[in-house]
């Protein structure tokens, strides 16, 4: 699979951070939604009629007492009923795996170490983010996943992980089971969670 392009500023048909698929098209699902758009574009409404105003701008005004008379659009924040983009798509994505590797048994049977294992390796296949998707396909051939128990296991996913992370820039997560317990299924032990 081809390596995505990401726009830079040379590029004045796109806007920066734009990610291109593997058919040289803008992804929107390889793309976080700030970079979809130019700042200035405005949004439209769900029935494509005029511009709606994002949750932030919206809540920001009511707090100042302006009621939902928004004349800006916030650019950064979409209404919820819109679509994922890639930054959605992946905190969904990591929360489903991490808590279901937090649940995943000691001891697992057969029968669910070889689902598990199905389950990881669909990931590259089926991931919508094209770039994503090849990226862990590396990843994995290079990291066979460990789905001999619930703390292997955690740990496996945790350390794919922070190759996104560090990937990204982004700070790496202490993978002992006792903070990816502490994240994905016990809460801190100072109880607000509970
Ligand atoms: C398989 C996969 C591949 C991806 N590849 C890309 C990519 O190539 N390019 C791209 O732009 N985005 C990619 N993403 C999305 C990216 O990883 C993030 O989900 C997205 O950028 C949002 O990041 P975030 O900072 O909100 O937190 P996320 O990275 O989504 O993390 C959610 C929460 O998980 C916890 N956490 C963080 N790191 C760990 C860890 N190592 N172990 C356990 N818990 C942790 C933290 O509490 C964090 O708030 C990918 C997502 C997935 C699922």
């Amino acid at each position: 699979m081809p390596e995505p392009t990401s726009s830079t500023g040379d590029n004045k048909s796109l806007p920066p951070g734009m990610v291109l698929g593997p058919d040289g098209k803008p992804c929107k699902i390889c793309t976080a939604f700030r970079n979809w758009k130019p700042a200035d574009t405005p949004k439209r409404g769900q029935d494509g009629s005029k511009p709606a105003p994002g949750i932030a701008a919206t809540m920001a005004a009511m707090a100042a007492g302006g009621g939902a008379a928004v004349s800006q659009p916030d650019s950064d924040v979409r209404p919820e009923y819109c679509p994922p983009d890639v930054e959605q798509l992946g905190r969904a994505t990591w929360t489903f795996l991490h808590t279901t590797a937090a649940y995943y048994p000691e001891k697992p049977t057969q029968n669910q170490r070889a689902n598990m294992l199905t389950l990881l390796r669909s990931l590259p296949v089926l991931y919508p983010c094209s770039h994503c998707a090849s990226h862990l396909d590396t990843n994995i051939r290079e990291n066979p996943p460990d789905v001999s128990g619930r703390i292997a296991l955690s740990r496996w996913l945790c350390e794919r992980h922070n190759d996104v992370n560090v990937r990204l820039g982004k700070p790496e997560f202490d993978c002992s089971i006792k903070k990816t317990d502490e994240r994905w299924k016990d809460g801190p032990s100072d109880g607000s969670c509970d």
